[in-house]
């Protein structure tokens, strides 16, 4: 089959690799689409410390089951699935304590094991999503963001009639702002430098500032009627937004970090005292997160169509992924093998 295998940083090729062998329990995908997400960014640049050459990234996918070894009678070569790609250990403090989204040894479909940037890629049967025949794949294939957005909102404890503030608004943001809307949300309001990413939050119907023109605190106070957020979401790794989060919140708001900070960031913590907020992390979901964000996607409920600003071949993997290091006109690429 043909596959996207990265080599080390800056090199991936389209090859023709085996296609895989099913063990007991599994099921084959044939990938019919296929995000590519910050991490396989990341991963290609070389700068993801767990992903190990030769690999082939890609862990957003939708595609049909083509071929099964013992697994449950529901489950049919011919139906069409969304894959869950994480993998936890199940004997680690977290995944003991429940909470197996912490796993400690959390390996994930693309990053640590072969992923959908291929033809084909294997799945146990218990990863698995069905979705309907006729469902759109390329908007499937973002169930996978959405249940970060979703377990991010769900962490929150966001109520009917919250205001949102949403920092960052690339996929993952971009997503946190539409699931909080569907959970009640009074107002969201995303901060962004990008144009492109400030416009079409815009057009979606979001509250839109560019830190660079708007004194954000200042804007959200006067949108609240002075009492600042109820809920912050922290989704761009930038210092800025770390600084500013715990002004923006209301007295005894909640503040979500989900942005991967390459390095500490500062925080101002006298206000977080003053306000008696909450700070939580959010790290990818749990199964019913995934599930949950899977009903809304296939419900329309979470429209991700316009979120879909590219779709490529398998072949254009490398063109799609310098879209997105550009990142000019880009939100979503998504490949189709
Ligand atoms: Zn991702
Ligand atoms: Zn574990």
């Amino acid at each position: 089959m043909q596959a996207a295998v990265w080599h080390g940083a800056d090199d991936l090729r389209i090859e023709d690799v085996r296609t895989p062998v099913l063990e007991k329990g599994e099921v084959l995908i044939k990938v019919k689409a296929t995000g590519i997400c910050g991490t396989d960014l990341m991963i290609y640049k070389g700068k993801f410390p767990r992903a190990r050459p030769p690999l082939v990234p890609g862990h957003e996918l939708a595609g049909e089951i083509v071929e099964v070894n013992e697994v449950p009678e529901g489950i049919k070569t011919g139906n069409m699935a969304v894959v869950n790609p994480l993998i936890s250990c199940g004997t680690c403090v977290a995944c003991r304590m429940g909470i197996p989204n912490v796993c400690q040894k959390l390996r994930v479909l693309g990053n640590d094991l072969d992923g959908s940037f291929a033809e084909f890629v294997k799945v146990s049967w218990k990863k698995l999503y069905i979705i309907d025949d006729d469902f759109p794949t390329d908007k499937a294939s973002l169930v996978e963001p959405s249940a970060v957005a979703y377990h991010g909102i769900k962490r929150s404890g966001c109520e009917v009639g919250d205001f949102v503030v949403v920092q960052g608004a690339g996929p993952i943001g971009m997503l946190t702002a539409m699931v909080a809307r569907i959970a009640g949300a009074s107002g969201v309001a995303l901060t962004e430098v990008r144009k492109y990413r400030l416009e079409l939050a815009e057009k979606l119907g979001f509250i839109a500032l560019d830190p660079a023109k708007y004194d954000v605190v200042k804007e959200i106070k006067s949108l609240t009627n002075n009492r600042g957020a109820d809920i912050v979401v922290n989704a761009a790794p930038v210092r800025q937004a770390a600084e500013q989060m715990t002004k923006l919140i209301r007295p005894g708001g909640k503040i979500v970090v989900f942005a991967l900070y390459k390095e500490p960031a500062v925080v101002d913590l006298l206000n977080l005292t003053f306000t008696e907020g909450h700070v939580v992390g959010s790290r990818v979901y749990s199964e019913i997160d995934f599930e949950r964000a899977a009903d809304l996607v296939r419900s329309g409920k979470l429209d991700v169509g316009p979120l879909i600003t590219h779709r490529l071949g398998l072949k254009d993997a490398l063109e799609g992924i310098e879209i997105l290091e550009k990142g000019v006109g880009v939100m979503k690429v998504v490949l189709s093998p």
